[in-house]
Formats: C-alpha cells, structure tokens, sequence
C-alpha cells in the first residue's frame, strides 16, 4: 500500500517539475511516506528526520543556494500531524494518506515559506475523484505486473488495528472504473493484475445500480484481453462470502495464493481482537477454499503477545499453524498503538514473553515455508519473468505461488509467462530451467 501510494506522490508532483532521485543529498525535496501499523515502524520517521535535518540545513547554507523540503507523509502524519510538527519543527509539510492529490498546492504554499503545511483532512467524498484517474495503478516489475486499488480504508475497528483511524472509512471504487483502468494497464502489456486494497474482499462496487461483490470483479476482469493473472490483497476472513470462493474454482486466472491473515488460534484472543470469526471457522472457510481449489497455499498475519494471552491460547495459534500449513507468513509481536482499544486494555504481556513466542511460531513457519519451496522441486511451473536477474542472461519471475524464481534463459522469455521445471529450492526463493523442448530454447 505504501508503495502503491509513493508511486501516486511522485506521479501527482511530476507536472510540476519533480523527478526521482536515488540520494536525499541531492534532493529540493523530500517525502518520507510512514507507515503507523506497528510502533517499530513509526519510531524510524523521528531518527530518519534526524538525518536529513542535517542535509536540508548544509544545503540550505551551501554554495547552491537551494533549500530542500522536508515532508512527512502517510499514517504517521495523519496519527501525530500536530505533535510531529512541535517536535520537529523543520518540517515544511506533514500530511495523511488522503490528500496526496493536494499536494501541488502544498508544494507551492510550502515554497512560499508561507510556514509548515499540515493536513490531515479525510474528505466526505469518495476520494478517488479528486486523483486524474491514470494514475491509481502501480506498474511493477518492468511492466508485466501491476497493482490496482479496487478498495481503501477499513471499517472492521479490529482492537489492535490503527488503519481505521489512520486510513478512515472503507471505500470501494466503482466497477466499471476499476474495469477501465485494468483495460488500460493489459493494452499497456500488464499482464498480471493485484486487486489491493486494506480489506479487498469487503469490495462491493457499484455497476448499472446494483452491488458487487470481489467474486464478480474478479470474473470480470479475467475476461479482459490480456490479463493472464489476477491475484487480491489484503481479505479479512469473515468477508470471503461464496462468489468470492467460487471465483477460486471458476476463473483459472485468479492465481492459486491467498493471503488470509488469521492473526490468533485462540477464540478468547480472537473475540478481544474483534476479528468476527473463530479459529473452527478459519479452519473451515480454508476448508471451502481448499475444495474449490486443491492447488490453493496460504499465507497469513499472526500477531502474539496480544493483551491478556495466555500460553493455552499462544499453543492454540501453534496448533493451528501446524493443521492448517502456510506457504508463507508475516508475524509479529503485539505493539500497542495509541487510541486503539487493546492499548488501554490492563493485562498487557511481558516483552519477553513476546519475544519467546514469536521466536517459536517464526520457527515453525519457516519450517513450513521451507518444506512449501522443497516440494516445489520437480515439478513445472508457469512463471511470469518480468525482472532481469543479477546475472548477464538471468531473468527472475514469479511462481504463481508469488516464489521468486531464477533461470537462465534466452532474451525472448522476457516478459513472458514461461513453464520452468523447478531444480533447486531456497529459503526465499527457487531456481529453474526451461521445460526441454522449448522452443526458446535454440533461440
Ligand atoms: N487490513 C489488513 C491489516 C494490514 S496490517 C488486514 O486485516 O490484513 C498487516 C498486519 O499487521 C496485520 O494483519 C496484523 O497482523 C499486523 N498488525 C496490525 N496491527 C498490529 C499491532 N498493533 N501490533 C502488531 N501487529 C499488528
């Protein structure tokens, strides 16, 4: 999502005359884009600033005459705006995550030294329509593949969760924009489209006046000439409804991958969170998913040390972890963020309890994911080669199970969905070869 919002800065300053650098030394401008999600992360914008303090103050006394502007952007501005400016008050501007397409206006009020910008505003309005609709794709990977925001902000207030606070309410755009928009990225030669938003599958877009689902959107966009794969990020189990199943045994595009954060095992920790499902519904729903689509791997968000976890409830997420089996998965230590629920809440646990914990579950899906890329080993897969590799003749793609995989191959795979046998696999990624017989071979 950061990313994807970084792109949609840098897309929405260009007119103005703003290109990338690769250093802040030689910047008139730069943006840090925050992300709130976890105190770790929020706590890198104050020392990062530190930093390029430094540099906005010898270039402003430097020979060049130029000063830089210092921005903070994203959730870390929309959560501390005011605070962040008392405390450091170089800033020029801080702003939240809905009013990047302001930020022309920022830029030039920030330019008049007119005082540091702040805005934090959430629009009452659908707030797609103030961004040139071109620009809410993040084209990746040379091209081939693309994000698209079909879906943003979140209403499911899950007690350890900022992202309502931060992100506001939930938004989906409508269908027929969002078909536009994939049409436009396949013609442009994208030929793998992620479906984002912050819950994608609570997505209920309007088309000739009536609702619908991600399922449908799904089916829909399959059609399109061009789109080969479709995958979505990020679902909140209670909102996989039935079409959105079906669309996993129906469309073959949809790609075999789902992340499906599950968070806790333990029904106690999951009805304090507010996650509306328990751990037998997780199990049963990836039950469904399974039977719609027995090629289907898993992934998922777990968090442990939430407030009041108890070892019973931490060795029901491991029993889970251990039934259920995930190709891949992020996990963390609960962190407390300011205003939400589960911050107040008194029984907070130890950080060495946390630490513990997470180190045990890290463990276990490392395991899992190890055992998911050995089992890779020997069969062919279909992988999109959208980056060249390290290596002069080394191309690198993706599996359909979002592996990375390495080959040697001839030029013309470039930018192609190619079937490689797996030969070798890595904690992180795999290694392949094109199928013998492949004409590209005597290419
Ligand atoms: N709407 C998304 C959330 C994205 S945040 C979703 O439900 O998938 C990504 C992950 O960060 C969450 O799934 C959760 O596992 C983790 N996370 C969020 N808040 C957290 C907190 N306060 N402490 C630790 N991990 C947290």
């Amino acid at each position: 999502m950061n990313v994807y919002d970084s792109a949609r800065m840098a897309e929405v300053l260009a007119p103005l005359g703003y290109t990338a650098t690769e250093t802040a030394d030689d910047a008139d401008m730069v943006i840090l884009n925050t992300c709130h999600i976890r105190e770790k992360a929020a706590e890198k914008v104050y020392s990062e600033l530190g930093r390029l303090r430094q540099i906005k103050e010898k270039r402003a006394g430097g020979d060049h005459g130029r000063g830089m502007i210092l921005a903070v952007a994203g959730c870390v501005a929309q959560a501390e705006g005011a605070e962040m400016l008392r405390r450091a008050p170089f800033l020029d501007m801080v702003f939240g995550p809905q009013t990047y397409h302001r930020l022309p206006e920022m830029v030039a009020r920030a330019s008049r030294g007119a005082g540091a910008v702040l805005d934090t505003d959430f629009p009452a309005d659908a707030k797609f329509d103030a961004l040139p609709k071109t620009e809410l794709a993040e084209v990746d990977g040379e091209g081939r593949s693309a994000f698209l925001t079909v879906q943003e902000g979140c209403d499911k207030f899950c007690t350890f969760c900022v992202v309502p606070y931060t992100r506001g309410a939930e938004y989906s755009r409508p269908v027929d924009e969002v078909l536009a928009e994939a049409r436009r990225l396949a013609a442009a030669g994208v030929r793998e489209i992620t479906l984002l938003g912050q819950n994608v599958n609570c997505y209920h877009g309007q088309r000739d006046g009536r609702e619908i689902g991600l399922g449908e959107l799904i089916a829909l966009a399959a059609e399109i000439d061009g789109v080969e794969r479709l995958r979505y990020t990020t679902s909140y189990p209670a909102d996989m409804d039935a079409a959105l199943i079906a669309a996993h045994r129906d469309v073959p595009a949809l790609m075999p991958f789902l992340h499906l954060p599950v968070q806790s095992g333990s029904d106690r920790v999951l009805a304090a969170m507010n996650r509306r499902h328990d751990a037998e519904e997780y199990r049963r729903l990836v039950e469904r998913l399974r039977a719609a689509r027995p090629d289907l791997a898993l992934s998922s968000d777990f968090i442990v040390g939430f407030p009041g976890e108890t070892d019973a409830d931490f060795r029901a997420t491991m029993d889970l972890v251990a039934e259920v089996g995930f190709a891949q998965a992020y996990s963390f230590k609960y962190s407390p963020r300011p205003g939400t629920p589960a911050a107040a809440m008194d029984i907070q646990v130890e950080d060495t309890v946390k630490a513990a914990r997470l180190a045990e579950l890290q463990d276990l899906l490392n395991a899992q994911q190890i055992a998911f890329n050995d089992a890779c080993v020997g069969t062919v897969m279909p992988v999109l080669l959208d980056r060249r590799g390290r290596y002069n003749g080394q191309l690198v793609g993706r599996s359909p199970y979002m592996q990375a995989v390495h080959v040697d191959a001839p030029e013309a795979c470039f930018g192609e969905i190619v079937d490689l046998r797996i030969d070798a696999a890595h904690a992180n990624s795999l290694s392949g070869g094109l199928v013998a017989g492949d004409a590209r071979l005597r290419a």
